[in-house]
């Protein structure tokens, strides 16, 4: 994936000398966080090589881009071309081989015993000590197949991971609310809850008044009015079925139709 048409010796110049990652890595925090988003003439004739397309990678390579630096993304997934038809992915509890990254097994969903073919499908597992990470894999990265929950940390748990150097204060003046208004984030409207459909978050809801706490709506990434459409049967559903999360919910609202999710509808076998 090419964001501003490098050669092939550009490429092959930047890799020799292994300078992409550390451009890609650097160079954002150098040149007054890239002249805020606009041509840094320092960088002029510098290539950028940015490994992975997700949402850390996606951003860094657009701010390169926007500082004049010819950029190219690695991504060692592949690109989903999303249908109307919203059978572009697998549904989470009927896993064909797009549902796992080179896996005969897939890595969530209630069907994890299945035996699926081996394919270069949307998530990822990668084994840690003590501890196994799923990610996604493909254009787009982590952003194919996230349930669109945006919650935004607590204080404390947020300064208990990160380093004293993030500012929690900043992220909660401005970042979190910039990208929640840009995303359109939004959470549950009272219609879509109280739909039949929806017993099993009203079940989660009421799970937690049982313990004496008081629930919060979370955040999500979604069009609603997408979700009333399937709801109402007048598109195929997508995420108005086959839930595996308390709050089901249909296609994410207004980001581009590739950042659709893992579990939409279909019965294809004929992903290739
Ligand atoms: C099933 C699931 C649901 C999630 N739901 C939510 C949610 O609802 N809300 C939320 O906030 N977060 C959610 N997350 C977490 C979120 O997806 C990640 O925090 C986010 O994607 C991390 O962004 P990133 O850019 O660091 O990495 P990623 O988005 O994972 O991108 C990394 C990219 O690099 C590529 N890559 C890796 N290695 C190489 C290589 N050697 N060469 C080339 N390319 C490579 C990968 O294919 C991938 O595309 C979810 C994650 C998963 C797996």
């Amino acid at each position: 994936m090419v964001a501003q048409g490098p050669t092939r010796r550009d490429f092959l110049r930047v890799t020799a000398v292994g300078a992409g990652a550390a451009v890609a890595s650097g160079v954002l925090g150098r040149f007054d966080a890239l002249a805020a988003y606009g041509a840094v003439p320092k960088l002029a004739g510098k290539t950028a090589i940015v490994v992975g397309s997700g949402f850390g990678g996606a951003v860094a390579a657009l701010r390169l881009g926007q500082a004049g630096v010819q950029t190219i993304v690695l991504e060692r997934g592949r690109r989903w071309d999303v249908n109307e038809a919203g059978s572009t992915f697998c549904a989470i509890n009927e896993p064909d081989g797009r549902a796992a990254w080179l896996s005969n097994h897939p890595y969530i969903g209630a069907n994890k015993h299945v035996t699926i073919p081996r394919y270069t499908g949307l998530i990822d597992r990668v084994e840690g000590d003590g501890i196994a990470a799923i990610a996604g894999a493909g254009v787009g990265g982590g952003s194919l197949v996230i349930g669109t929950f945006m919650p935004q940390p607590r204080r404390s748990s947020f300064q208990s991971v990160y380093p004293a150097g993030l500012s929690w204060d900043e992220l909660n003046d401005v970042y979190w609310p910039r990208a929640r208004a840009e995303l359109n984030v939004t959470t549950i409207p009272d219609d879509i809850l109280a739909h039949p459909q929806y017993k099993g978050a009203r079940a989660w809801l009421d799970y937690i008044r049982a313990f004496g706490k008081t629930p919060e709506r979370i955040p999500f990434l979604i069009d609603w009015d997408v979700v009333r459409e399937e709801l109402a049967g007048r598109r195929p559903a997508a995420q108005s079925r086959n839930r595996m999360q308390s709050m089901s919910h249909s296609e994410v609202a207004r980001p581009p139709r590739s950042w659709r999710m893992t579990r939409g509808p279909s019965r294809k076998r004929g992903f290739r």
